[in-house]
Formats: structure tokens, C-alpha cells, sequence
């Protein structure tokens, strides 16, 4: 199974240099420092045990420099669930031991091996099967699927209790294991794509060697799938994937089919399914079952980056304010995996680290259109393309221009592009929890910027507004090129408001620096604010009473009008 580049954890200062030797083993590696204790780590977190499991289920590897166990007490809870198991290995702070501890199906081992080799010491391997033939038997390469778990551990312990084995087909990845063969063996290892049922004393090994490519009008596909593959005696653990044509890439019964048979899904410009296969898979046999459905079976595991392409992706999503505890994880596993990431250069910085085969795209903060058009360019390519707004995309952002560019478009590999718009938390919101709840009741959301809309609508809306008694939040509420917009919003709604009023100034929230200011609309200036600052203005309702660690708590009631009783 492939992971994603495993987490190095760090507790202390101390681990850094140990760190930073393992990261060079893996690209894409990002060191994990517990904020406050580490400086110069690629990513802080605050809570070890939270950390730790985070990454545990969204099956990352982990590489913790502490005590096996503290990762052991850490994991515990989890252990029992079924789901991802990724690799999981306790590294000594100075480096002097690896000990793998979870994941052995996942590659723990040949990682602590990797880990040990650069850092000159032993592995503490003590998987036995692994130890006496130097590989894991039940974790066939990438290509390959192992048959039958269960049957595979007896198979093992038969090996280790001193039993010899035969190798049936092509097994490269074995010849350099130290395997006690013999022709006239009992055990026997079978690798081949054949359907059938294991004889006893058999390990089955599955090459990933079989397309099968489909039309998009064959009902039930998968049922149809397996049974075309049975037809033909053809294992369904040798499927590597299904193919379909490119006028097909956004249909849904081709996406849940390869979801349920756990096949990737790749398109290619073809008529005719035996066609596609054919074309697709060189010196392959071809079987055309039904109409609808072309079998390919090749000598070998199948390269998947040689059959046409995967369906393009386009995600928009939100970085949340700055800080990376508020940003959602369905928002950092797309950026783990994309090709390609555009946005204006700050909020690229902030998405960041990447790995270098990531393509980073940084424009300039108004070329919104020409970036939206640009992603969708590339998605069309195949690739997995991440566009970055702050905050929520879809508030004052890049959503928005993405849809605008799809809608205005009628080039059909847009319009098959796999697009998705993952939320974040927008600077209102993250600025509001910190002051409490000033947009705990009804509340009114407004850019001030007239770049893209007259300001006389401006003004319309805050007029109205203000005088609904809605709390106000102000994106863009001030910038060089719009100095006096501010002003002008503030007299308008002080016409509705008493200058008692409570403000919330909301700086950088969540990002280094960051400030928060409690006020009223009297005393608001324009230059308190400039354009990285949130604007919140409460409403007639909003009140402000002492925190005990100083500062103000600021909240709008849930009701309005005479209180209800409770
Ligand atoms: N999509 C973003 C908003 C983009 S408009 C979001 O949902 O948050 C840019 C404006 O948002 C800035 O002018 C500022 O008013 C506000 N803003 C964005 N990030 C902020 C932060 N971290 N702290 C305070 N205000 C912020």
C-alpha cells in the first residue's frame, strides 16, 4: 500500500539534528515540533496525544523521536479499531535506536531499516519471519496483492518451524530473500493472475497485471465487471484498474464502480472498449466479453502512469486565518495531494511546506480570473490542482472566480474536471471567537472594496443594514488605493448606531502578531485599521463585560427584544 511521506514528531530542541537526518531519507517528510519547546520545525502542534492520533487515522507514518512508550500509550485508544494502519516507528532522540512498533504490513520494517542505515545504528527488527529471510512475505511489493491474509501468517509460521517452499510464476522481488527453496516442497508460493481457489499448503500473490476497460452504459458495472473477469478465469485481485473513454471522465457510475471494486479509475480518447484496451496496453491479450467490457491482461504488473490519465482535479480551498490547528483536515489532505498549487503568494507561503515535485503558481492578488481559467488548464491535464484563498474560499475569494470561469467556459474537459470547494474558517468567524460571540445573533456580511461593485451599493447595503440592527462584519475594509471608503461606511452606519456601540478589531488573527482590539464605534478611527484587519460592529444588542485574565469578553444575545425567561 503507498503512504503518504511519514510525519517526524519532535517533543524538544534536543531531537532536531536526529530530525533533520531522517527527513533527508524522505521527500515530502515534515517535521512536527511541539510549539513552544521548538523552534524551526516545519509544523507546530500542541498537543502531543491529539497529534499523534490525528496523523495515526489519517493513515500518515509516523516517525516519533520519544520514548516507544509514550507513542504506545499515545495510540492505544485506536488500536482496537479496525482502519489505517500506518507505519509507526519510535526513533531515540540521539538517534542511537529505531524500533519499529506498527504497520508491519505497511512497511514498518524496511522503514526502520532505511531509518537505521542513515543513521548508522541497527533496526530493532523482531518480526521473525522478516528476520530469518529478510523480507515480509505478507507484504508483497507495489503491483502485487497478497491473496489471503489469514492463510498467509499460517504459511509463515509453517516456513519458520522449518518447512521448505516452491516459487510458482514471477516473483522478482524474492530472489533476494534468503527463502529455504526446494522443487519437491510442500508450501508453495504461487504468483499469477489465474482465477482459483488456493490449493492447500498455497500462498497466493496477485500481479497487478489486468485492465479492464468499460462503457459508461453497462448496468451494475461492477457485479458485470467481476463477472466478465470470472468469465474469463481471471482474477479480480489482478485488477489494476478500469478504463474508460475521456467523454465519460464525469460519470458517476464509473467513479462509484471503481471506488467499489478499490481500482483506480483512467481515461483515455478511444472508441469501443476492446479499442481502448488495446491501445492502451501493448503485447496484452485481449478478451472482449460482453459488449461493454474489453479485458486486458498483461505479462506484468501494469505501470498505472502509462494508461491514459486519471480524472483532473480542482480543489478550492480555504486556509483557514493562518494558524494550522484551524485548518480543516479535508483541506490538508488535498493539499498533501496535489501536483500543482496556485494562488497569490502569501497565501501559497502559508499553505507550504511542499515537496519538490509540487508545482507551485504564484500570482499576483488581482489576476483572480486569469488564475481560475490556469487551474482548470491543468486540471483538464489530469493533474490534481489545489487553488488557495485565506479564510473561506467562497467568502470574498477564489470560489466564486472558479465557478464564474467554469460557467463562462465550453470546452468540455473543464466542465469533466473533478471540482470541489473545501471550506474554511473565514476571518469573521475566527475573529469573532476570540473576542466571544459579537455575531451570536443575526449578522450582515460586507466587503467594502468598490473594486468589483459601485460604491453607491455599498452604501445602499450599509444604510440598510445598519439600520435593520444586524451586526456588521467588513472584509477589504480599508487599502491605499481606497483610503477614504472607511470613513464614509463608519458615518453611515453611525447614523443607526449610538457611538457606544461595541467594535472588534480583529489583526492578523491567528497569524504571528496577531492583535485584537475591543472598542466602540466613537472612538473608531479609520487609521486603527488597515487591510489586514477584520472589522466587527455589534448591534444594538452587543454587550462587553471583564475577562478574569483581563481583556473583555464581547457577545450578542441569542435573543432579541425582551429577554425570555429560562
Ligand atoms: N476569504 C477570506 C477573506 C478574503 S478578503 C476569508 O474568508 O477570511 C480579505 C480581507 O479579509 C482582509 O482585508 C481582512 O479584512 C480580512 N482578513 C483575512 N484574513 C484575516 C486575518 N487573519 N485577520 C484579520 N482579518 C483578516
Amino acid at each position: 500500500m503507498a503512504h503518504s511521506a511519514p510525519a517526524i514528531v519532535i517533543l524538544g530542541n534536543g531531537s532536531l539534528a536526529t530530525a533533520r537526518k531522517i527527513q533527508q531519507l524522505y521527500s515530502g517528510a515534515l517535521i512536527h515540533g511541539l510549539a513552544d519547546r521548538v523552534e524551526g520545525a516545519d509544523r507546530s502542534y500542541r498537543e502531543f496525544g491529539a497529534t499523534l492520533r490525528e496523523l495515526y487515522q489519517q493513515d500518515t507514518p509516523i516517525i516519533a523521536l520519544c520514548a516507544a512508550g509514550i507513542v504506545i500509550r499515545t495510540l492505544a485508544p485506536l488500536l482496537l479499531e479496525k482502519g489505517a494502519e500506518p507505519p509507526v516507528l519510535a526513533v531515540a532522540e540521539d538517534g542511537s535506536a529505531v524500533v519499529p512498533l506498527l504497520g508491519g504490513l505497511g512497511g514498518v520494517n524496511v522503514m526502520a531499516r532505511a531509518i537505521a542505515a542513515g543513521l548508522d545504528v541497527a533496526a530493532a527488527i523482531t518480526t521473525s519471519g522478516e528476520l530469518r529471510f529478510g523480507t515480509c512475505l505478507l507484504n508483497p511489493p507495489s503491483g502485487y496483492a497478497l491473496g489471503d491474509l489469514e492463510l498467509g501468517k499460517r504459511f509463515v509460521s509453517d516456513l519458520l518451524a522449518g518447512q521448505s517452499v516452491r516459487i510458482e510464476g514471477a516473483a522478482p522481488w524474492l530472489d533476494q530473500a534468503q527463502l529455504p527453496e526446494d522443487p519437491q516442497a510442500r508450501l508453495s508460493i504461487h504468483v499469477g493472475s489465474a482465477e482459483r481457489t488456493p490449493a492447500a499448503n498455497e500462498l497466493m500473490i496477485y500481479p497487478r497485471s489486468v485492465l479492464v476497460a468499460v462503457s459508461a452504459e453497462v448496468a451494475d458495472l461492477p457485479s458485470a465487471v467481476r463477472m466478465a473477469l470470472h468469465q474469463a478465469k481471471i482474477a479480480v485481485q489482478s485488477l489494476a484498474c478500469l478504463l474508460a473513454s475521456d467523454l465519460d471522465m464525469a460519470n458517476p457510475a464509473l467513479r462509484e464502480a471503481a471506488l467499489e471494486l478499490g481500482v483506480p479509475l483512467r481515461f483515455t480518447s478511444a472508441s469501443g472498449v476492446s479499442e481502448l484496451a488495446r491501445h492502451t496496453v501493448p503485447h496484452a491479450t485481449v478478451v472482449t466479453a460482453d459488449s461493454g467490457i474489453a479485458i486486458a491482461v498483461a505479462s506484468q504488473p501494469l505501470e498505472l502512469a502509462q494508461i491514459g490519465r486519471a480524472r483532473g482535479r480542482l480543489a478550492v480551498i480555504g486556509l483557514g486565518p493562518g494558524a494550522a490547528e484551524l485548518m480543516v483536515p479535508a483541506v490538508k489532505a488535498e493539499l498533501a495531494r496535489a501536483n500543482d498549487v496556485l494562488g497569490y503568494e502569501t497565501y501559497v507561503r502559508m499553505a507550504g511546506p511542499f515537496r519538490d515535485d509540487q508545482v507551485l503558481h504564484c500570482t499576483d492578488n488581482r489576476e483572480e480570473m486569469q488564475r481560475a481559467r490556469h487551474a482548470f488548464e491543468l486540471a483538464a491535464q489530469g493533474r490534481s490542482v489545489v487553488v488557495v484563498s485565506s479564510g473561506d474560499p467562497g467568502v470574498f475569494a477564489m470560489a466564486a472566480a472558479v465557478l464564474e470561469a467554469l460557467h463562462e467556459s465550453s470546452e468540455p474537459a473543464w466542465h469533466s474536471v473533478d471540482l470541489e470547494i473545501l471550506p474554511g474558517v473565514s476571518a469573521s468567524l475566527a475573529t469573532a471567537a476570540q473576542a466571544g460571540a459579537p455575531l451570536g445573533h443575526d449578522f450582515c456580511v460586507m466587503s467594502l472594496s468598490d473594486n468589483l461593485k459601485p460604491w453607491a451599493i455599498i452604501e445602499k447595503r450599509l444604510d440598510l443594514a445598519a439600520e435593520a440592527d444586524l451586526a456588521l462584519a467588513f472584509y477589504n475594509p480599508i487599502s491605499r488605493a481606497r483610503p477614504w471608503q472607511l470613513g464614509q461606511a463608519l458615518e453611515i452606519v453611525g447614523r443607526h448606531r449610538t457611538p457606544e456601540t461595541v467594535v472588534v478589531l480583529g489583526r492578523d488573527i491567528g497569524r504571528p502578531g496577531q492583535t485584537l482590539r475591543v472598542t466602540t464605534l466613537g472612538a473608531l478611527t479609520p487609521d486603527q485599521v488597515d487591510m489586514r484587519t477584520m472589522v466587527l460592529i455589534g448591534s444594538s444588542t452587543t454587550c462587553v463585560f471583564p475577562r478574569a485574565e483581563g481583556g473583555k469578553w464581547v457577545y450578542t444575545p441569542r435573543w432579541y427584544g425582551d429577554k425570555p425567561t429560562s
